[in-house]
């Protein structure tokens, strides 16, 4: 399949007329388990000796065309699709884990990871050491002999920041161990983290893959090139005792890890992805590359309006020539450097939720992905119970706005943003 370019890939990858009815969409198998054909053969799937259906919390064809999918976007071996971006998080990483072991992990991340690194996983003992996405050499100061995983965005959420994924790939793999992208602002249109080195890729399938703010997801990609056999991965490399003492990584060679994910992790932590939105997400796909495309063009002609607005302190978009990323932007993304962006207004605090407050087409509310423009001010919401100091460190300090571009008529989002900075 991979011989074909990305826009067919976006179209047909994992699909096919369905074999009993010839249907042309992917069908929603809405079904909670599946018959088996005689004792031998259900034996035979238990014992992972063949791969098939059994029950939808491991496995499910709508869901497997959507995997298959996203494993032929990233340029991947194999794909995992489960109920939200966290959800994929947590199995990612419960894969890797034990007590006591940590992630070297960016500072720079979306804030619910930092909340899931820093309280969720805490309770698994489950640690983080944070670095600087800007920096390479503070993963490798970070990194000691616990660490199991490095852990960036590609374009990092929300400051716009464009990580140099080629140079942390090659610290993480002198010190042994994968890293691990969450793709989810660039999504595989405008950059392939594998192609960079990154051995699994993450999304949040609830923003940009879908793309219509209408339906949670998440998803794995696994690279297959990771070498599991050193000693450090024992849910891996050590006899399993959930299937007769089988070793995943002998057995399954470059299929190990996301079958380690789908029938250790999912199978007993659970978060699957419902029929019905694997569906949602493999149809938002199908127009990845036209919608993405749009966002990121958008983005720029409102992040340059901005630049020159007298009511506009600064703004951090990394595809402006004056950008401290636009150079890993021109290597990494050159089609765009994402719809996602934060700017600065005069006026502080009261100036932030005047505009939030009068944005008429733009919506107000906490997402990003979505076909519709999107705002908020994180200092009177997302990052309302800190301090100003804090916020601050953040990045999320009183003057704070931060946009997810959509598709709409850049023109009427440029029209819609100048009423609401000049109301009163
Ligand atoms: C939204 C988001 C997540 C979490 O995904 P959910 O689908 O909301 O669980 C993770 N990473 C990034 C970059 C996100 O934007």
């Amino acid at each position: 399949m991979n011989e074909y370019g990305f826009n067919t890939l976006a179209v047909h990858a994992g699909a096919q007329p369905d074999p009993a009815t010839g249907a042309r969409a992917t069908p929603i198998y809405q079904t909670t388990a599946f018959a088996f054909e005689n004792a031998d053969h259900a034996a035979a799937l238990f014992n992972l000796q063949v791969f098939g259906n059994i029950y939808s919390r491991i496995m499910n064809p709508t869901n497997a065309v959507l995997e298959e999918r996203i494993a032929a976007l990233e340029n991947g071996r194999t794909g995992l699709a489960v109920a939200s971006g966290h959800a994929a998080q947590l199995i990612a990483f419960h894969t890797l884990m034990s007590p006591g072991d940590n992630i070297v992990a960016a500072r720079q991340l979306y804030g619910g990871s930092i909340n899931q690194l820093t309280q969720g996983f805490a309770k698994f003992d489950w640690h983080t050491n944070f670095a600087d996405a800007r920096d390479p050499d503070t993963f490798k100061k970070a990194i000691n002999e616990r660490t199991k995983a490095v852990f960036i965005e590609s374009i990092a959420n929300p400051g716009g920041i464009i990580t140099d994924i080629e140079a942390i790939a090659a610290i993480a793999h002198e010190a042994g161990v994968p890293l691990i992208v969450d793709n989810t602002l660039a999504s595989p249109y405008l950059i392939q983290p594998i192609e960079w080195g990154a051995d699994i890729v993450l999304h949040s399938g609830t923003k940009f893959l879908g793309g219509h703010g209408n339906s949670m997801c998440g998803l794995i990609v696994d690279s297959g090139k990771f070498d599991w056999g050193s000693g450090k991965y024992p849910t891996l490399s050590e006899p399993c005792p959930s299937y007769h003492g089988m070793r995943l990584w002998e057995t399954f060679g470059d299929l190990a890890y996301a079958t380690a994910c789908r029938v250790l992790g999912l199978r007993d932590l659970g978060p699957a992805l419902s029929p019905f939105n694997a569906f949602m997400i493999i149809n938002g796909i199908e127009t990845l590359p036209l919608r993405m495309q749009k966002h990121c063009d958008n983005a720029l002609q409102i992040a340059r309006w901005l630049k020159q607005n007298p009511n506009v302190a600064w703004v951090n978009y990394a595809g402006l020539e004056d950008n401290d990323c636009y150079n890993l932007h021109r290597t990494y993304c050159p089609k765009g450097a994402g719809a996602v962006f934060t700017f600065g207004v005069k006026g502080g605090f009261e100036a932030g939720v005047n505009i939030v407050n009068n944005v008429r087409i733009i919506s107000h509310l906490a997402n990003i992905g979505d076909t519709r423009s999107l705002i908020i001010h994180p200092a009177s919401t997302t990052h309302r119970q800190l301090n100003d100091e804090d916020r601050a460190k953040a990045g999320a300090g009183n003057d704070v706005i931060r946009l997810s571009i959509g598709i709409e008529n850049a023109e009427d989002i440029i029209k819609d943003l100048d009423q609401a900075m000049n109301a009163t």
